[in-house]
């Protein structure tokens, strides 16, 4: 008997006797996932919408009743696997589908969290995950379900069992790849990037036909090298040399590892590309594009159409990796197609999203020192004070000079995902007020070794608070309003049409504020750190919202004097579900 039809026999019965609806396992279509912004009812792709604006139009829940939300069910993912879990899940009539930690999947009963099935994948002996064992999400089309793991492999699963319908190597886990964002799906395409950007891996974004899995394109970030389209060489990014010198570009970096967004009305998916490889900008003079960059991709041929460099010749770490929103800007009468992304360097960006064109870019941390602003192309105004100096030029040639740079390498803002509202029109940004000691020192590449050439220590800039959660306004650049948190924030942010703002904090807490004041209106301490992005969703009549708990992520292996202020935080893994009950909503 297969796992669905025990599954039906076990449950079916009782859950008919007292009036349940069953988990139904229905496709997604491409249709679905377009549309996945305006239909509150589900949640079929990571960001709430291919746009990724994680903004839900519901308005059930607001700020006034929201002391009405509660507990539906905690699901452990069990085990002894904790550390971070970063993961966003899906949501698509009756069936809840999280990753966890350690290269893990699961399905439940959105409705009482019940396991459906669980995915284990066997990791080797080995992998180079940098920055802990995290998975942030996975991606549903048809009868299948995606995600990358730890290993560097992408693999799709039958919604209903959890069974391998295909498991395909996106590269070799020995030489520093690794898998961790959630895979989006475009036009019957399952795309991608890699990890591994410590390891001196080149960059690459990738497509292959969601059926079998097959590639379609591949195309590398790093100039010199060549793309691949319908198993054949397409076209070099870039020329060789043109900004990197003699043999650096072969292991030039630029790790796509956070994933990408796309924006149907253009066309275009845009992916974000991590730092060069190595750290030391001394060995690599010149502009090293395309690292430290946005990319906006033609996704049915791979092509590059257009490319924004944030931190030329990068010497801090600064990966460029952050989402690209797109979102529709009111400026001076006129409505423009622009996107929005908050970089690691402290900067936030709005560019055109149809032609890359820069529009502007304000800090939206405090302290920055490495650049004296951005001028009017878009180009950081750098102060070479702050840049580690070069270890050729000490008295040992081991150790170059030290600075103390703002930020730090761990970001104005990491990994975690901004929200954006069109109602207020305003962007919910999860920041960090942190600098660090960084210098320079030899390294050469060595395959799977990592290829830093730096040393660095974490600290913070204020006494009192590290994250920083603000509201920022795109047109102007203003912070409209903060919410200041001791420890640093690393959760994803969801914004709803209820005047709530949705975050986690590694002290335990899920909150919500008031999205126009930044009031703090709810919160619910979950027992672990939440480092993971909140949904909402509608079932049954009532708002629900969840979100994974479990702390880790970079901070803690990373963090430096700043690991300090979360000592003591346990680890855990779970889905926590919330609900606002029809009876309180009425009142
Ligand atoms: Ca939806
Ligand atoms: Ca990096």
């Amino acid at each position: 008997m297969r796992l669905r039809d025990q599954f039906l026999t076990a449950v079916g019965a009782t859950a008919l006797c007292v009036g349940l609806t069953l988990p139904a396992f229905a496709e997604v279509t491409e249709q679905d996932i377009l549309n996945d912004a305006n239909t509150p009812g589900d949640v079929v792709t990571y960001g709430l919408g291919p746009q990724a604006q994680r903004f839900s139009p519901l308005k059930t829940l607001n700020r006034d009743n929201i002391k009405g939300l509660v507990p539906a069910y905690s699901f452990s993912f069990g085990g002894e696997k904790q550390r971070g879990q970063e993961s966003q899940a899906l949501v698509k009539d009756g069936v809840l589908y999280v990753t966890g930690s350690y290269s893990r999947m699961y399905a439940i009963d959105s409705r009482t969290g019940d396991k459906l099935w669980e995915y284990n994948a066997r990791l080797p002996e080995g992998i180079l995950p940098c920055c802990d064992v995290v998975n942030r999400g996975a991606a549903l089309y048809k009868d299948k379900v995606y995600f990358g793991t730890l290993d560097a492999k992408l693999v799709a699963l039958d919604q209903k069992t959890g069974k391998v319908v295909w498991r395909k190597d996106i590269d070799d886990f020995k030489a520093g790849y690794s898998y961790t964002a959630a895979p989006i799906i475009v036009k019957g395409k399952i795309i991608t990037g890699v990890s591994g950007g410590e390891f001196g891996v080149i960059g690459r974004v990738e497509a292959r036909d969601a059926e079998t899995g097959e590639v379609v394109w591949k195309r590398p970030v790093i100039e010199g090298h060549v793309g691949e389209l319908n198993g054949k060489p397409s076209t070099m990014t870039g020329k060789v040399n043109e900004t990197w010198p003699g043999d650096t570009w072969k292991f030039g970096g630029g790790a796509t590892w956070l994933g990408g967004t796309y924006d149907p009305e253009s066309n275009l998916v845009y992916f974000g590309t991590g730092n060069p490889g190595p750290w030391n900008s001394a060995l690599r003079p010149g502009d090293n594009k395309w690292t430290a960059s946005r990319l906006a991709i033609n996704p049915d041929n791979g092509e590059i159409v257009w490319g924004f460099q944030t931190t030329p010749h990068d010497g801090w770490d600064f990966d460029g990796v952050n989402e690209f929103v797109p979102f529709d800007m009111q400026k001076d009468g006129k409505t423009v197609k622009a996107g929005g992304t908050a970089d690691r360097n402290g900067f936030f960006y709005v560019l055109d999203r149809t032609n890359g064109k820069f529009i502007s870019a304000t800090p939206f941390v405090n302290k920055i020192n490495w650049a004296k602003g951005i001028d009017q192309n878009g180009r950081p105004i750098y102060d070479e004070a702050f840049r580690p100096g070069d270890p050729a030029k000490s008295e040992d040639g081991k150790k170059g000079k030290s600075v103390f740079a703002v930020p730090s390498f761990l970001g104005g803002k990491n990994w975690m995902p901004v929200a954006y509202s069109p109602d207020t029109k305003l962007f919910y940004v999860p920041s960090n007020e942190w600098g660090m000691d960084i210098w320079n020192e030899p390294v050469s590449y060595k395959k799977g070794a990592a290829y830093l050439g730096a040393g660095f220590t974490i600290k913070p800039v204020f006494e009192d608070h590290i994250g920083s959660l603000k509201a920022i306004d795109p047109a102007s650049g203003k912070t409209v309003w903060e919410y200041k948190n001791k420890a640093p924030l690393w959760a994803g942010v969801l914004t709803t049409a209820g005047n709530l703002v949705f975050t986690g904090t590694p002290e335990g807490f899920l909150k919500a504020f008031d999205a126009k004041t930044g009031e703090e209106v709810w919160k619910f301490q979950v027992g672990t750190g939440v480092v993971a992005s909140p949904i909402t969703w509608e079932q049954d009549g009532e708002q629900w919202v969840g979100v994974a708990a479990g702390w880790g992520g970079a901070v803690p292996l990373w963090g430096g004097e700043v690991a300090k202020s979360t000592a003591g935080i346990n680890q855990g893994g779970s889905f926590w579900a919330f609900k606002l009950p029809k009876t309180v909503a009425a009142r």
